[in-house]
């Protein structure tokens, strides 16, 4: 696969993508569902989920800032997808921390 540093991983993301990202967090899930960046999610690969909610029809971009230095990043919608039915995530998981605030976590301590 091509053009992983390019601007779609959600790691820097330029002030146009965290306005578009904002925005459509903020819309109604009915319309969420279909702008182009919702992923729609697989149910048989949610089966690990035990909530008494509804699981996930689809999965749109999340803007978080992190939670360590402040720095504004987007949780994309496939990565969610990724992280909820591949890496079996717990369904109230949350993007808290940037991505290079968590690769520092996982070095030792020097
Ligand atoms: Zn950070």
């Amino acid at each position: 696969m091509c053009c992983e540093q390019g601007g779609n991983s959600g790691r820097n993301p330029t002030a146009k993508e965290l306005r578009e990202a904002e925005r459509v967090a903020a819309l109604d899930p009915k319309l969420q569902k279909y702008h182009p960046t919702a992923v729609s999610s697989d149910p048989d690969k949610l089966a690990h989920i035990n909530t008494y909610g509804l699981l996930p029809e689809f999965y749109v971009d999340q803007p978080f800032i992190c939670r360590r230095c402040g720095k504004r990043e987007i949780w994309k919608a496939h990565d969610q997808k990724w992280y909820f039915e591949e890496a079996k995530g717990h369904i109230d998981a949350r993007a808290v921390e940037c991505h290079s605030c968590r690769r520092t976590k996982r070095q030792p301590p020097e």
